[in-house]
């Protein structure tokens, strides 16, 4: 009896690490599950539907030109963005949280997003469509960064808050980014709900703080990588900051 128990569960356990092995794999080289792809440049999207070019190729040139103006630099000579429009792929590659739009693999060196319709530059995610400023180039801005950020910190990136973090890919990602006064002043006190986030994107106030540091105390991105302020402490100095 002792035995058979013993069995199962190195069997169990000898299943569940190759599951865990096959996703790594599939996680650095998602390849063979993607049949197109588009980009002879910086970035190159792979999907599993057509891409037309066209749209696809609008979509590669708006996400570029995003990431060269971003203030953190780029490392890598390429970077891939899979497209995963299919409900099981979806559910695949987004496992372990299926809400987000879309997904930054770090240690893999990979970005996901959830569903794109190329002609119209929007994101559809499971059935919704999103709407500026969350255009699919701002998610392809917002993923990579969060990659870029995975490159210049490696495993330290656990250690840099969350509102640096995704502050950063926000003020990256968006289009027509607003002045710290004129997002201040949008944002108000109110708390972040959904139509804030419609209009202003995914993490307003985050991206507030970070166009605060960067604009009005001129912190470098390495400061911002390296900061280890808390959002209620990052939220103190720009409150005392306006009392001035
Ligand atoms: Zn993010």
């Amino acid at each position: 009896m002792l035995r058979t128990v013993k069995r199962t569960a190195l069997w169990a356990g000898a299943a569940l690490l190759t599951a865990v092995l096959l996703f790594c794999v599939l996680v650095v080289w998602p390849d063979p599950l993607f049949a197109f792809s588009l980009g002879t440049g910086k970035i190159v999207v792979a999907s599993d539907r057509p891409i037309p070019s066209a749209g696809g190729e609008r979509f590669l040139r708006d996400c570029e030109r995003l990431l060269e103006r971003s203030p953190l630099k780029a490392k890598s000579r390429r970077y891939r963005v899979y497209v995963t429009n299919e409900n099981w792929r979806q559910r695949l590659f987004f496992l372990w949280d299926p809400k987000p739009w879309g997904l930054a693999y770090g240690l893999g060196g990979t970005a996901f997003l959830s569903g794109a319709n190329f002609e119209t530059g929007r994101v559809v995610h499971r059935g919704y469509v999103g709407t500026p400023p969350r255009t699919l180039a701002w998610l392809c801005a917002h993923e990579l960064t969060h990659l870029i950020t995975y490159e210049h910190l490696g495993l330290s990136r656990f250690r840099m808050p969350q509102w640096a973090f995704e502050g950063l890919a926000d003020y990256v990602g968006i289009e027509n980014r607003e002045s710290f006064e004129q997002l201040r002043d949008a944002l108000g006190d109110r708390p972040v709900d959904i139509p804030m986030m419609v209009q202003y994107g995914s993490y307003p106030r985050y991206r507030l703080l970070v166009t605060f540091f960067i604009e009005k105390k001129s912190w470098s991105v390495d400061q911002l990588l390296h900061t280890t302020l808390t959002a209620e402490e990052a939220n103190e100095i720009m409150r005392a900051d306006a009392k001035r």
